[in-house]
C-alpha cells in the first residue's frame, strides 16, 4: 500500500496521512522529517542536503528523490508507506516513478484532499494564536471563553501573518501552479483518488479508507 497524499496547505492532508499511518501500521514520511534524520545522523545524503540548506537553497530534486527512495527502501516500509509532501512538482514525480520502477516498485493511490481555495482562507483566517503562551484557537472550530482571550493565560489573541488571507492566497497560488498538474499525472496514471476535504476529519478519513479497500 504505497500512498501520496496530495491537496493544497491547509487541507488537511497531514492529518489524514497521520490517520492512515496509524491504522493500517505503515510510516508517514514526510520529506521535512527524512531532511532532519539524515541530517542528524550525517549521512553522506544528509551531508549534501545540508550544503544546501545552509545556503538558503533549495534542495535539487534528484537528491530529494535521493533521500526519499532510500528512506522507502528501509524494512519499516516493506508493507507500504504513506507520502506526505512529496512529491510537489511533475519532474519530482517522475524521478520518483523511475527509481521506484528500477526497485520494481509503484504507487499505487494518489488521495487528493480536495478543499476549494475559499474554504481554506476561511478555515485560516479562523485561527487565532496568544501572544504570551502560543495557544491556538480557531474562532468557529475551538473558540475561547471569552472573546479575544486565552483560556490558559489569559494573553490576548492574534491572527498570525502566516493565516492572514493574503499569505494564504500566495501559498494556494504556488500550489496551483506547481501541485495542481500533478493531478492530471496521476489521473492519466490511474491512479488519482479524490475525496471531498470539507468534510469533517471523520468523514474524510471513512471516504478514504473505503478507498483503500479496507
Ligand atoms: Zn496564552
Amino acid at each position: 500500500m504505497k500512498i501520496i497524499m496530495l491537496g493544497a496547505p491547509g487541507a488537511g492532508k497531514g492529518t489524514q496521512a497521520k490517520k492512515i499511518a496509524a491504522k493500517f501500521s505503515i510510516p508517514h514520511i514526510s520529506t521535512g522529517d527524512i531532511f532532519r534524520a539524515n541530517i542528524k545522523n550525517g549521512t553522506e545524503l544528509g551531508k549534501k542536503a545540508k550544503t544546501y540548506m545552509d545556503q538558503g537553497l533549495l534542495v535539487p530534486d534528484e537528491l530529494v528523490v535521493d533521500l526519499v527512495v532510500d528512506r522507502v527502501n528501509q524494512e519499516d516500509c516493506r508493507d507500504g508507506y504513506v507520502l506526505d509532501g512529496f512529491p510537489r512538482t511533475i519532474p519530482q514525480a517522475e524521478a520518483l516513478d523511475k527509481a521506484l520502477a528500477e526497485l520494481g516498485q509503484k504507487v499505487d493511490y494518489a488521495i487528493d484532499v480536495d478543499v476549494p481555495d475559499e474554504n481554506i482562507i476561511r478555515r485560516m483566517g479562523g485561527r487565532r494564536a496568544c501572544v504570551t503562551c502560543g495557544a491556538t484557537y480557531h474562532l468557529e472550530y475551538a473558540p475561547t471563553e471569552k472573546d479575544g482571550i486565552c483560556d490558559t493565560c489569559g494573553g490576548g489573541l492574534i491572527l498570525r501573518d502566516d493565516d492572514k488571507p493574503e499569505t494564504v492566497k500566495k501559498r494556494l497560488s504556488v500550489y496551483h501552479e506547481q501541485t495542481q498538474p500533478l493531478i492530471d499525472y496521476y489521473t492519466n496514471a490511474g491512479i488519482l483518488k479524490t475525496v471531498d476535504g470539507t468534510a469533517d476529519i471523520e468523514d474524510v478519513f471513512r471516504a478514504i479508507v473505503e478507498i483503500l479497500g479496507a
